[in-house]
């Protein structure tokens, strides 16, 4: 079953997915959006942003993509529930398949994201969601109340969760496998002079205890410079060593970085190799990953997605 042929279809509703359409439905381009797993993305995982420009107060992650969306909606975006599985680039207008869907588009853009990375470890998977391992401090570390939990990784988002947890828990452990962070200097010297936690240096998991009950009772892990192995005695594990970009069935053919990331042809930042498909946020940004420069790309995907009507379908 197809539809008519789209003027722009936008993959992903968080900030840059929804900038992408509040422009487009502006330039009454009447764009359909496609909503994923995680409708608004990310920041719906976050609490309070506190670096988005015109919030002095700060805003609640949640409310800001609302707010976007009602934007959005304003002018005229439409959106839908829908999992692209194929496409056909090859074709104009490009081919977009959800199960025995077929979507037609002059021109695309992905905004689909990135996806929290797992340590892969025994007992990690079979632990996950509610069983105490988790990847959201800001939604799950309210359940952790005077308990002892520990966050992996050691990056900023390591770093920014660590903290966060000290509302709740008793004591957090900060487990990295190497002795300095990667995070901020900032963020690393706010956690590593938090009296509630405690770095963990040099030091991997090996395996999340607790399947056979069902609940995490603790944290086996192994000093790599020693080799001894101890246990975290942990209700809740965090796991935050970055994200895996959600590329799905865009790449091949669009084409991706070494870690997975689209990249764009050189002097873009959102061109494809595709002409007339575009890519924005985090599913192609490894390097700054905010709220702010994922918007500002879903508007460059925008223009240039106008512009290339314009040239080409007058
Ligand atoms: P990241 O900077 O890539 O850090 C990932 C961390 O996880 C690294 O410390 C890495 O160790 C560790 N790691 C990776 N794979 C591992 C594994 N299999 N086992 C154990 N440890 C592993 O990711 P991120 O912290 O999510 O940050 C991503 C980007 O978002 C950064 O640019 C960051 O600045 C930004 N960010 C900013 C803020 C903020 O400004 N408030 C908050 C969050 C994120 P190594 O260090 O040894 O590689």
């Amino acid at each position: 079953m197809s539809s008519p042929v789209e003027n722009v279809v936008i993959i992903g509703t968080g900030c840059a997915g929804l900038t992408a359409a509040i422009y487009t439905a502006r330039s009454s381009l009447n764009p359909l959006v496609l909503e994923g797993p995680l409708p608004g993305g990310q920041l719906t995982t976050t609490s309070e942003v506190e670096n988005f420009p015109g919030f002095p107060h700060g805003v609640d992650g949640f409310q800001l993509t609302q707010n976007m969306r009602e934007q959005a909606t304003r002018f005229g975006t439409r959106f839908e529930s829908a999992l692209v599985d194929k496409v056909d680039f090859t074709s104009t207008p490009r081919q977009l398949f959800c199960g025995d869907r077929l979507i037609l588009a002059k021109t695309v853009i992905i905004a689909t994201g990135a996806s929290p990375r797992l340590t892969g470890i025994p007992g990690e998977k079979e632990l996950y969601g509610g069983k105490g391992v988790t990847t959201c401090a800001t939604c799950d570390g309210a359940f952790y109340r005077k308990m002892e939990v520990a966050v992996l990784g050691g990056g900023d988002s390591a770093a920014e969760e660590a903290l966060f947890l000290t509302r709740f828990a008793s004591k957090v452990y900060l487990v990295h496998r190497r002795d300095t962070l990667r995070a901020s200097k900032i963020m690393a010297d706010r956690a590593v002079a938090h009296e509630k936690i405690q770095m963990v240096w040099d030091s991997v998991p090996v395996e999340v205890l607790g399947v056979p009950e069902g609940a995490v009772n603790g944290l086996k892990i192994k000093n790599v410079k020693t080799g001894v192995e101890s246990v975290l005695p942990v209700k809740g594990i965090f796991v935050a060593i970055g994200h895996i970009p959600n590329t799905g069935p865009f790449a091949p053919p669009l084409e991706v970085d070494e870690g997975g990331y689209f990249k764009p042809q050189p002097g873009s930042q959102v061109q494809t190799n595709v002409p007339g498909v575009y890519v924005a946020g985090d599913c192609s940004d490894h390097i700054y990953r905010q709220a702010i420069t994922a918007a500002g790309m879903g508007c460059q995907a925008a223009i240039e997605a106008e512009r290339w009507l314009a040239e080409h379908h007058g």
